[in-house]
């Protein structure tokens, strides 16, 4: 086990955060150990984040460095606005416009995406930089926080979880919490990655969401079903989202997992013709989304 505060590597694996079984050994990537539960197949990090693992994994580095991050979010805004549009489009199918906490906020692009449709909300985001930069001058309500630690009197009609779920370091309190926060017959909409998909499958443990200690779980959508329904909230519909992303993002991303041989590196070269700011569709075929509704009597 990755203990963050002290290195343990003798002490017993960790348990599945959605059944409790012990975690069995799956293999190491970035010196970190990853487990599988034989009960219920999730996938999670053997480590036990300590307090500060939120301000020391998603610092300015996380937005700005590219690694498994990103190499310039800000400058990706009008893309994650239009991410934000198209999931309020999508809801309108299922629930009237109401309030809305989008959890892990960043900057606010994807809560404006929902206020421009007609939502009004929040957002929380740990990073106190991109909470800082525009959202007071776009009219956004953005705090610093984590959805572990929140304390609030408000109730919301929908909490969004876009790309969030395989950070929290404390993923049981941060359910807790939403569903404390999610008015009866409330949604939560989680967007996630989905590690059945077949992109994982095929690239194994070179998957490029196999990045701890970023990221600390991976789901499928079968075990984050599983989960939702231990607090409260049940299936409504799911789907795969169409993503965007610009050229400097995925240029990073590639420079990120191929520099170390040869011909990823040929690969790199070759691909720094694309413009930086160039919007590319990502083949999304390992993502998914979920919306839940909670239960009238949770
Ligand atoms: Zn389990």
């Amino acid at each position: 086990m990755l203990n963050l505060d002290s290195n343990n590597a003798s002490a017993k694996p960790i348990n599945c955060p959605i059944c409790r079984t012990t975690g069995t050994y799956l293999f190491s990537k970035y010196d970190c150990s990853i487990l599988y539960c034989q009960k219920c197949s999730h996938q999670f990090a053997d480590i036990i984040p300590n307090n500060h693992h939120t301000q020391t994994v998603y610092g300015d580095h996380y937005f700005n460095s590219g690694g498994d991050g990103y190499p310039d979010y800000l400058g990706e805004a009008k893309l994650i606005l239009d991410h934000g549009k198209r999931y309020a489009q999508l809801l309108k199918r299922y629930m009237d416009t109401g309030t809305i906490l989008d959890v892990g906020a960043a900057a606010g692009f994807i809560l404006q995406g929902f206020t421009q449709s007609g939502w009004q909300g929040k957002g929380i985001e740990p990073n106190a930089e991109m909470v800082n930069h525009d959202c007071k001058s776009l009219g956004l309500s953005v705090e610093v926080g984590s959805l572990e630690t929140i304390s609030t009197s408000d109730r919301y009609d929908l909490i969004s979880m876009i790309q969030v779920m395989p950070h929290f370091f404390d993923l049981r309190q941060a359910l807790s919490n939403a569903a404390n926060i999610t008015k009866p017959n409330g949604y939560w909409l989680i967007e996630t990655w989905n590690r059945d998909s077949l992109t994982a499958k095929i690239c194994g443990q070179h998957w490029h969401e196999y990045s701890p200690p970023s990221v600390l779980h991976w789901f499928s959508p079968n075990d984050l079903e599983q989960l939702a329904t231990q607090f409260g909230f049940y299936k409504v519909i799911c789907g795969r989202p169409s993503k965007w992303i610009n050229g400097a993002h995925i240029k990073s991303l590639l420079r990120y997992k191929l520099e170390r041989s040869r011909l990823g590196r040929l690969v790199i070269n070759i691909l720094s013709i694309i413009p930086d700011n160039l919007a590319i569709p990502y083949p999304a075929e390992d993502l998914f989304w979920i919306l839940f509704q909670k239960a009238e009597a949770a």
